[in-house]
C-alpha cells in the first residue's frame, strides 16, 4: 500500500500519482492532506518546491470525486487564486495531471492576453478555476465569471499576493465569495498581513507548517559581523570582493535598500541586479537569466522576491539586513548549500537588529560564529542592548505591485504605499516562532 492510500485517496488519482512516479507524500503533503479530506480550513506554512500545489490539489480532487456534481454556469465548485500567470498556468496543469483518470474541468483566467477564451471556458461552468486576482474580478465585473457557487478557495502564495499590491483585489473577491465553504491559504511567510487575512478568512483552521530540511542548514557555515549601519556598505562590498563568491542573494528588508545596495555594488565594479516586488516581470526574468548564466555575480533581492530564485549554485548568502522574523533566516540562508554543495551565510548586524539576532540564534538553537578581526567591526554593535526595532505598514502597505504578469492592467485601484516595509515587528517575530506543528 502506498503512503498516498494511506492518506484515503481515491483510487484514480492514485494511479495518476503512481504515473507522475510520486511514491511518498511530502512533509506538506502528509500534513496537510488528512485535514483537508475532513473538509477543514487550513493554514498552510510552505514555500514553492515543498510539493504545496499537490497538498491542496489532490484533497480537493478527492472532494469533487466523492461529491459530484455540475458545476453552475459561470461558475466553478473551486477556485484557487494566486499572484501570477506563469503559477496560474503551472497549477492549471498540475489539476489537469492529477485528474487524468477521472472526469474534470478546469479553466485559467490571467492578464496579458485576450479574454474571450477564458470567458469561452467560464460558460458552462467548471469544477477548478485557477486565476490570478485582476483578470477575476475584471470577468466578474463584466458578469462573465459568478463566484457564489463556490465550495472550496484555495489563496496560493498569498504573501506574495499581498506584496504585488494585490490586497484590495482580494478583499473585493472575498466580499463576492458565499457564506459556507472551505478555505485555503498557503504563505512562505507569517507577517502580521497575512495573519489578519488568515483570521478573516479562516474558520477554526488547522495549521501546517514546513521549513527547509535541516541537514541543508548544517551545511551551510555561518558568520556575522557587528558592523555600524553607516558603515554596512562598505563591509558588503569587501565580502563581496572574494573570488570564492560565485553567486551570492543579498537580503535587504527593504525594496529601496534593495535598489540602493544594487547600485552600489554596480558602480563598485560587482555585477549586481535587485529584484522585488516592484520590478516588472520583465526586469526579474532578465536578472534570473543573468544569475544563472554569470553574467550578474549578485542578487539583491527583498525576501518575498527572493523565492523565485531557484538556482542551485548560489555559493554565498549575505544578509545585509538581518530578518526581523527567525524563520525568514532559515529560508534566506537555505538559498544556498543546495543540492548537495557547501554554502556560506554570512550576516552583517547593526545595534538596532542586535535583538534580531538573538532571536534568530534562539531559532537555531546556537550562537552564529562571531567574525571581528576586520576593518569595520563595531563593539557597539555587538554590545548593543536596543530593543528590536518596530517596523511600521499595515495591512497592505507593503509597496506596490509588480511582477504581475498574471494580472489585467489598468483598472482603476487605489495607490500602493510608497513604503515598502515590512509589516512584522519583534513581537510578531516571537508570536511566530509558537508553531502548531511542522
Ligand atoms: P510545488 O511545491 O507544488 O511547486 O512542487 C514542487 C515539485 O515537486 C513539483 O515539480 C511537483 O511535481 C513535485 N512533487 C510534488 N509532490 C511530490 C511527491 N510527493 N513526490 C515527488 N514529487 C513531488
Amino acid at each position: 500500500m502506498s503512503s498516498f492510500q494511506a492518506l484515503g485517496l481515491a483510487a484514480p488519482i492514485l494511479q495518476a500519482l503512481d504515473e507522475e512516479g510520486y511514491t511518498t507524500p511530502t512533509p506538506i503533503q502528509a500534513g496537510a492532506i488528512p485535514h483537508l479530506l475532513k473538509g477543514k480550513d487550513l493554514l498552510g506554512l510552505a514555500q514553492t518546491g515543498t510539493g504545496k500545489t499537490a497538498a491542496f490539489a489532490l484533497p480537493i480532487l478527492n472532494y469533487l470525486l466523492e461529491h459530484p456534481r455540475r458545476a453552475a454556469p459561470r461558475g466553478a465548485r473551486v477556485l484557487v487564486l494566486a499572484p501570477t500567470r506563469e503559477l496560474v498556468a503551472q497549477i492549471g496543469d498540475n489539476f489537469a495531471a492529477y485528474a487524468r483518470h477521472m472526469k474534470f474541468s478546469h479553466a485559467v483566467i490571467f492578464g496579458g492576453v485576450g479574454q474571450n477564451r477564458q470567458v469561452e471556458a467560464m460558460k458552462r461552468g467548471v469544477d477548478v478555476m485557477v486565476a490570478a486576482p485582476g483578470r477575476l474580478l475584471d470577468l466578474v465585473g463584466q458578469g462573465h465569471i459568478d463566484l457564489s457557487t463556490l465550495e472550496i478557495v484555495v489563496l496560493d502564495e498569498a504573501d506574495r499576493m499581498l506584496d504585488m499590491g494585490f490586497v484590495h483585489d482580494i478583499r473585493r473577491i472575498v466580499a463576492r465569495l458565499p457564506e459556507k465553504r472551505q478555505t485555503l491559504l498557503f504563505s512562505a511567510t507569517m507577517p502580521p498581513s497575512i495573519r489578519d487575512l488568515a483570521h478573516s478568512l479562516l474558520k477554526d483552521p488547522e495549521t501546517v507548517q514546513v521549513t527547509p530540511e535541516s541537514s541543508t542548514v548544517d551545511r551551510i557555515r555561518q558568520a556575522v559581523l557587528f558592523v555600524d549601519s553607516a558603515q554596512k556598505k562598505e563591509a558588503l562590498m569587501m565580502l563581496v570582493n572574494n573570488d570564492r563568491v560565485v553567486r551570492a542573494v543579498v537580503f535587504t528588508l527593504m525594496k529601496h535598500e534593495a535598489n540602493k545596495v544594487a547600485e552600489f555594488l554596480n558602480k563598485s565594479g560587482i555585477t549586481a541586479a535587485a529584484i522585488h516586488g516592484n520590478k516588472s516581470q520583465g526586469a526579474r526574468e532578465r536578472a534570473m537569466q543573468g544569475f544563472r548564466d554569470g553574467s550578474i555575480r549578485v542578487l539583491v533581492a527583498t525576501d518575498i522576491a527572493a523565492r523565485g530564485i531557484d538556482v542551485d549554485e548560489v555559493s554565498h548568502v549575505f544578509n545585509y539586513d538581518l530578518p526581523n522574523v527567525p524563520e525568514a533566516y532559515v529560508h534566506r540562508i537555505g538559498r544556498t548549500a543546495r543540492a548537495g554543495r557547501e554554502g556560506w551565510a554570512v550576516s552583517l548586524c547593526d545595534a538596532e537588529q542586535r535583538a534580531w539576532l538573538r532571536e534568530i540564534e534562539k531559532r537555531i538553537s546556537k550562537a552564529v560564529p562571531v567574525i571581528t578581526d576586520h576593518p569595520y567591526h563595531s563593539a557597539d554593535a555587538q554590545n548593543s542592548t536596543l530593543p528590536p526595532p518596530v517596523l511600521g505598514g499595515g495591512r497592505g502597505g507593503r509597496g506596490g505591485r509588480g511582477g504581475g504578469g498574471g494580472h489585467a492592467g489598468g483598472r482603476g485601484r487605489s495607490p500602493r504605499s510608497p513604503s515598502s516595509r515590512p509589516t512584522a515587528s519583534g513581537q510578531a517575530a516571537s508570536r511566530n516562532r509558537r508553531r502548531r506543528s511542522s
